[in-house]
């Protein structure tokens, strides 16, 4: 595995680690639409799903870091319906969305199909399978370590002293993050069984016999090489994976420049719902335009700067994106990782 992705998946994992929720519930389940329910996941768990109630059987959006964070959606979709989840549709690669495909096979036998884009299920298996190994030998060993510490020398990574609030905090993060790596050795991601280029759709019906097509659509690269949207036409919802989520999304795995396309194509279709890849489900299409403002000035900026044969150095210092800042709550000035993989896509140093 290259240092690039080794760096982002350690990224990736610090982004899902920061907190715990408090209680056992690890999702906040809102019904979207009649039978189409958002599973937005709670602080620490971050990462999204979606469930989709048919006629006859239930689409699942995604599968969370955890398996037994997918094992507690199975959960929260018995209690909601008795018909057995048949599909399962992986949006990306990355193992927040991946890791726990396998629930759905334990749970609901061997005629689940696991949707994907070509591209997605290549990553799957020669990145996100590998960062198991990553994560079991290093990042999460090194986390657990710097949590004794702070905990055994009474400071937090700052050199704050622990407080009576602080200590509990770590001392939670640090058992979760005990029984995750205990998950960890576990894990073997179930592959996607059915994968295709550019489109696929589900002829379904609702549980009252209406008709209800579900759409799948890859319009190009984006967040990855193979995100997916999830897309319900008499609903008016979709589903976007990392492709939207309620900051700026992780862009180390991205293609900036295409990105805004696939925005836009997603933009275009008719819906009034969207449920992200992480954050609340948004109501209207202002967060996708805020999304796709930002990426053009970046992008041109980027662009202007190879042009003028400035270094990406001073590219990330002068790029000024500030006027964005109120639209994404985790904004960063330079927006290092932006402007460094935007730089690499249009010098054409990624290779796939
Ligand atoms: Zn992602």
């Amino acid at each position: 595995m290259s240092r690039g992705i080794q760096v982002a998946l350690l990224s990736i994992f610090f982004s899902v680690i920061g907190a715990w929720p408090c209680g056992a519930q690890s999702f906040d389940i809102i019904q979207v639409a009649d039978g189409v329910y958002a599973a937005i996941g709670k602080p620490g768990v971050a990462s999204n799903g979606a469930f989709i109630v048919n006629s006859e059987d239930v689409l699942v959006v995604d599968t969370h870091m955890r398996p037994s964070w997918a094992r507690e959606l199975v959960a929260e979709i018995r209690k909601i319906t008795d018909k057995p989840v048949r599909y399962v549709v992986n949006t990306h690669w990355h193992p927040d969305h991946t890791q726990g495909n396998q629930a759905y096979l334990n749970a609901f036998g061997a005629g689940v199909e696991y949707l994907a884009q070509h591209n997605t299920r290549e990553d799957i298996i020669h990145k996100a399978i590998p960062s198991i190994q990553q994560q079991l030998t290093q990042g999460v060993p090194a986390s657990i370590e710097g949590f004794e510490k702070a905990l055994a020398e009474g400071r937090d990574a700052q050199g704050n002293p622990l407080t009576e609030q602080t200590r509990p905090q770590l001392e939670r993060q640090l058992a979760s993050l005990k029984s995750y790596l205990e998950e960890l050795k576990q894990i073997q991601i179930t592959l996607p069984t059915l994968t295709f280029e550019r489109s696929l759709i589900l002829h379904k019906r609702t549980a009252a016999g209406a008709e209800r097509p579900i759409h799948v659509y890859f319009f190009g690269k984006g967040h990855t090489r193979g995100d997916v949207v999830v897309y319900l036409p008499k609903e008016k919802v979709v589903v976007t994976g990392d492709l939207l989520t309620n900051g700026i999304p992780f862009m180390r795995d991205a293609y900036p420049s295409q990105w805004i396309g696939t925005l836009e194509s997603t933009q275009k279709l008719d819906w009034e719902r969207a449920i992200p890849g992480h954050g609340g489900v948004q109501q209207g299409k202002g967060q996708i335009e805020k999304l796709i403002a930002y990426m053009k000035e970046m992008v041109a900026g980027v662009k202007d700067a190879i042009a003028k044969g400035t270094s990406l150095e001073d590219a990330k210092k002068s790029l000024d994106l500030r006027k964005h800042a109120a639209s994404f709550p985790n904004f960063q000035q330079a927006s290092p990782s932006a402007i460094e993989r935007n730089w690499a896509e249009l010098t054409g140093k990624i290779q796939d």
